[in-house]
């Protein structure tokens, strides 16, 4: 049992990799900051070694403009955001500059960000010209009486505003273009015309590396700064060869997004957002997370449950370390489960207060990373890294 528990303390901090050694160890907390890309289906194999060292080096840009922010003493909000306007100018990303296409041919951005000690939050849904809807968010979120905006309203707001409009084509990309005229001919949809003041098929090769458009991208952010504050953004096009007007979980506050000083939490998803909102999970992990910290007996036995189960032999040492964690990663393990009951796929970045980051996924991939004022800057795109 003391092995199991010595066990249980080096797979916390493995997994937890904490931004301070011991909560209150510091006048004041280390900042921290975690991202993610988008979850799939990113096996190895599947992309080039080019793609492969593309998506980690705009990652890692991604994660140093970030770090710059906090390390300089700005906001969390200030790094969610800064992080995401790059991570939309990328055309590697489902957000901004690559986003997918609608089943009509054209652009609809949804973003939101959440400021975790207020509670205050900002969204906005189908957007087709903000360059940066993550900005739009974050402006219905300080300089509007709303929460949550959409459609030719938003872009009225975002103008209005100030913020920086560009013709929908600017967002074009020829392989998501290329991914929705698959899609449509697969599910026998009519093809709609080329975008107007797209460049011509071929424009763009050698420019974007053509992947397979089945990995979602949707980009996501949860950061700590020095004074102790959480906030959540995350940003997408959705889904390829979205109807109707649909829009996902991303702007629902609760589901794609949330942050909460209160709950120690911070909450980015990604994957497919029907099921992340019928199972309001970014919202659940927090609470859940609070439960089993508020009432740690709850932790305590489901910890001593997994570990006599492990201590019987029957699961490999790599699935014990799994078992055997704290609370937020039980948390967004958990939830990361019942949206795989309920059939949808995807995963979640979780930001704790004392800046420890949790990733959990049921995808073979997931675009992710993290720094923090201790630790260098590390990226992973496959599940098993
Ligand atoms: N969750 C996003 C949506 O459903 C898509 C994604 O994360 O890739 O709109």
């Amino acid at each position: 049992m003391k092995t199991l528990l010595t066990a249980a303390v080096a797979a916390m901090t493995l997994f937890a990799l904490p931004a301070r050694a011991q909560e209150g160890a510091e006048d004041r907390p280390a900042w921290s900051l975690a991202l993610h890309g988008g979850a799939g289906v990113i096996e190895r194999g599947q992309l080039t070694p080019e793609q492969d060292a593309a998506y980690r080096a705009a990652l890692e840009a991604a994660l140093a403009v970030g770090a710059r922010v906090l390390e300089d003493g700005g906001s969390s909000l200030d790094a969610v955001e800064a992080v995401i306007q790059v991570l939309e100018d990328d055309p590697l990303f489902n957000a901004g500059r690559g986003a997918v296409f609608t089943a009509d041919g054209r652009i609809e951005h949804d973003a939101a960000i959440m400021d975790g000690p207020t509670l205050r939050a900002g969204a906005v849904a189908g957007l087709t010209r903000t360059r940066h809807p993550i900005s739009a968010a974050r402006a219905v979120m300080e300089r509007s009486p709303h929460v949550f905006l959409i459609g030719a309203g938003a872009e009225t707001f975002a103008r209005s505003q100030g913020l920086e409009e560009v013709d929908p084509s600017y967002f074009f990309t020829e392989r998501r273009w290329q991914g929705l005229v698959r899609q449509l001919e697969r599910d026998g949809l009519p093809v709609p015309a080329r975008p107007e003041g797209a460049p011509a098929p071929g424009a763009m090769a050698g420019v974007v590396p053509p992947l397979d458009e089945k990995k979602f991208g949707t980009v996501g952010v949860v950061a700590l700064d020095r004074e102790g504050r959480l906030a959540a953004g995350t940003s997408t096009g959705g889904m390829t060869g979205k109807r109707w007007g649909r829009v996902g979980d991303v702007p629902v506050i609760g589901a794609g997004t949330y942050a909460s000083n209160a709950e120690g939490c911070a909450v980015s998803a990604t994957g497919s957002g029907e099921y992340f909102i019928r199972a309001t999970v970014a919202r659940d992990i927090c609470a859940r997370k609070a439960a089993f910290e508020t009432y740690p007996e709850i932790g305590v036995a489901e910890l001593a449950r997994r570990t006599e189960a492990c201590e019987r032999g029957a699961p490999p040492d790599a699935v014990c370390m799994v078992h055997l964690q704290l609370p937020g990663h039980m948390a967004a393990q958990a939830e990361i489960a019942e949206v795989g009951t309920l059939g949808g796929e995807g995963g979640v970045i979780l930001m704790t207060r004392s800046g420890q980051v949790h990733y959990a996924m049921n995808t073979s991939g997931m675009y992710r990373g993290r720094v923090s004022a201790t630790s260098p800057a590390e990226v992973a795109i496959y599940a098993d890294e």
